[in-house]
């Protein structure tokens, strides 16, 4: 592992999350800490109905890495990454759910698999949610593939890793946590797919259904297809000495 790739900053969005804020505050900091040096959890709340914001100030006075932006306004799971990216400081940034379905503890893993690459977008193998949730995964997955000529396995893993410069380098949008592989691969940049491990959630429940999901997915393939074809590159150029 190079020196430079070591500094992290995790981005968590949280919406309604308080049962399981504890035990991932716990668990990730043991995981940072014993990857050494600088790190930081940023956990955006996203407007909770719940004890979650509490929550998540009390653990901030235990755990000196702890960061917490507090919405005014419900934005939405694409919202609160678009914070958490934009406002990292580390150069290694990685993304997890409060839920854990995918846990703090792969990370390494992702760290060591970033190699030369730009980022690191899993597939989660064994995936423990409902039939019909992995269906209109599939579905919407097809259509992104389909759409934009890429061969992401897995568009909406939860956990991913990415240097700094290129997650602040892509458009966000509404939705756009959907797209996060398929636009950075658009925009030129380098994703190694691994396997990672999926759990059931155990507390709270699920923001998303077929609806809020699979269609709202599906109207956004389009717009990435618009995208896809009236992106302007800039590194066709050579500066002239
Ligand atoms: N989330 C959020 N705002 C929302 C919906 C979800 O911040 O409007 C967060 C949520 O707390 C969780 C992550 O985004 O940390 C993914 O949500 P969820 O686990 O419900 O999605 P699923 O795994 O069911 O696709
Ligand atoms: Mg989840």
């Amino acid at each position: 592992m190079e020196e430079k790739t070591k500094n992290l900053s995790v981005i968590i969005p949280v919406y309604n999350e308080e049962a399981n804020l504890r035990e991932l505050i716990t668990r990730t900091s043991a995981v940072l800490e014993k990857l050494g040096g600088k790190n930081e959890i940023i956990c955006i709340d996203d407007l909770s109905t719940d004890g979650s914001l509490a929550e998540l100030l009390k653990l901030k006075d235990e755990y000196r890495t702890l960061r917490v932006i507090a919405f005014h306004e419900h934005l939405g799971q694409s919202g609160a990454l678009a914070a958490g990216f934009r406002n990292a400081r580390e150069n290694i940034v990685a993304t997890l759910d409060a839920d854990m379905q995918c846990v703090p503890e792969d990370i390494p893993l992702l760290i060591e698999s970033l190699g030369e690459n730009d980022a690191v977008c899993p597939k989660r193998s064994g995936r423990k949610d409902s039939r019909i949730k992995k269906i209109s995964s599939r579905i919407g997955n097809g259509a992104r593939n389909f759409i934009t000529g890429e061969d992401i396995e897995d568009t909406n893993c939860p956990l991913k890793l990415f240097r700094r410069e290129v997650i602040q380098d892509i458009p966000y949008f509404k939705g756009f946590h959907r797209f996060i592989p398929t636009l950075l691969k658009l925009y030129e940049y380098s994703v190694a797919q691994i396997p990672v491990s999926h759990y059931p959630r155990r507390y709270g429940k699920s923001k998303y259904n077929v609806f809020n999901r699979l269609f709202k997915g599906m109207a956004d393939v389009l717009g990435v297809y618009w995208l896809k074809k009236n992106r302007l590159s800039v590194k066709c150029f050579s500066e002239e000495k």
